[in-house]
């Protein structure tokens, strides 16, 4: 069978611990605490004020802009704080407290839409808007916004992103095959929303559970075609996806929609497809919990703003000692100084590695020149010379060597002999130079 694949990337330990364990709901969190910013774009102002009952699925945050999505009470109960809390990204941001009342009562008027598939495409983008839809990935661009390009862009193929190249994480996977007809009608919505004929799913090899799935419940779509790719990193990134399954290559600064093509993730295609077929609201998301510190590793159906201590509680607590809690993966993830943070719409996974995984902070080295990082860019870049640029200040520099078009995917970091972290210097180029812009 034909598998395909991009040049560059890199072959980290899978360590997929969980790809056999099925999606677990947790018990109904006591409180929640839900961000007014969970997405790329402008935040969300509070449209409840602290006293007020809320009902599940209720708006609690409307959007202040086009590029914004509304957020919703994921459980019913009493609004008793509006303000500052603790969040994955680790700034405080503004959040809404709900107390649960054990009702777990939905809101009224959730509308059903039996014939789904011949709404008005107006209608559609306003029911994911609504639906407070954002990418599941990780990437968290409101949904109705990447379904709305501009008149120009001539959109021909939808691709859904079930990859999952991260190592640990099986979010995806288990989504992929406990839920295989709902991401397929949710890929058929997407295509009718941008008017596609064509529509992809990229899976990686190594979930051969999941790509049988998909084909049988696609088996008379003959518009759906589901791709098995090569297993390496970082092979679920957009533009890698894109050029394996199209052979098309997004522009330096370009991007999806300039060659034609919509990515979506598996999640985020199911998440359309409830809230077009029943109306329900993006509240809740399954969430990978798992790593070498952690009793029981899981995949959990988990309510948004439930703690992550709730989780690693319900996963039998930690083990031994804890070496770092990241929120996501090892190679794009986010560590954590406290697991006093909640469940946010881009939370694929929670990572906790035992201490005597994680080495001591070791100190980079100067560049040997080795070349590594250059080979296993996906992108094309030269790290190593973007590395030293910005090490010198010289971020203009940093620029001229498309230093925004790192999809920030760690693999130079990964690869460098001298432990240069390399990610992190092309991050600090990029803040500086829009910080000046
Ligand atoms: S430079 Fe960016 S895109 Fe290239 S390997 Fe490093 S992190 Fe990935
Ligand atoms: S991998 Fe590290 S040491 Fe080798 S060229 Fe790149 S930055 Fe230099």
């Amino acid at each position: 069978m034909k598998v395909i694949t991009f040049s560059g990337g890199v072959h980290p330990d899978s360590r997929k611990l969980t790809e056999k364990k099925p999606i677990i709901k947790t018990a109904l969190p006591k409180q929640v605490v839900i961000p007014l910013s969970q997405h790329i774009g402008a935040p969300c102002s509070a449209s409840v004020t602290a006293g007020q009952e809320v009902k599940k699925g209720q708006p609690i945050g409307q959007t202040s802009g086009f590029v914004s999505a509304p957020v919703h009470a994921s459980i019913s109960g009493k609004v008793v704080a509006i303000g500052p809390f603790p969040h994955p990204s680790g700034k405080d941001v503004t959040s809404v407290v709900i107390e649960g009342d054990g009702k777990d009562e939905w809101v009224s008027g959730l509308k059903e839409h039996e014939d789904y598939l011949n709404l008005d495409i107006e209608l559609l983008k306003a029911i994911v808007k609504d639906a407070g839809i954002v990418g599941l990935g990780g990437a968290t661009f409101p949904t109705h916004v990447k379904l709305s390009p501009p008149k120009e862009k001539k959109i021909d193929t939808v691709i859904l992103n079930g990859a999952e190249c991260e190592p640990y994480l099986t979010s995806d996977h288990r989504l992929m095959v406990e839920h295989p007809r709902e991401i397929v009608e949710g890929l058929k919505i997407i295509m009718r929303m941008v008017g596609v004929d064509k529509g992809y799913i990229g899976i990686e090899q190594n979930k051969p559970d999941a790509i049988k799935a998909l084909r049988d419940a696609a088996s008379k779509d003959r518009n759906v075609e589901v791709v098995q790719l090569y297993v390496k990193y970082p092979q679920g990134a957009e533009k890698m996806l894109i050029k394996v399954i199209t052979g098309r290559e997004v522009p330096s600064g370009g991007l999806p929609m300039d060659v034609g093509a919509v990515v979506q993730n598996v999640g985020t295609a199911k998440a359309i497809f409830d809230a077009v077929r029943y109306g329900i609201p993006l509240i809740e998301r399954v969430v990978t919990v798992t790593g070498s510190g952690i009793k029981e590793p899981n995949n959990f159906l988990v309510r948004i703003g439930t703690s992550f201590q709730q989780l690693i509680d319900e996963s039998g607590g930690f083990k031994g000692g804890i070496g770092k809690i990241i929120a996501g993966g090892p190679m794009m993830g986010l560590a954590q100084g406290t697991t006093d943070v909640p469940v946010i719409k881009g939370t694929s996974g929670i990572l906790v590695l035992a201490k005597d995984e994680v080495k001591e902070a070791e100190t980079y080295r100067p560049c040997c020149r080795c070349g590594r990082c250059i080979d296993v860019c996906p992108v094309g870049l030269n790290p190593a010379t973007i590395g030293i640029l910005v090490e010198r200040g010289r971020f203009q520099e940093a620029k001229d060597n498309d230093c925004f078009d790192c999809i920030e995917c760690g693999s130079c970091s990964y690869i460098c002999p001298a432990k240069r972290p390399l990610v992190q210097f092309i991050k600090l180029a990029k803040f500086e130079l829009t910080r000046k812009s």
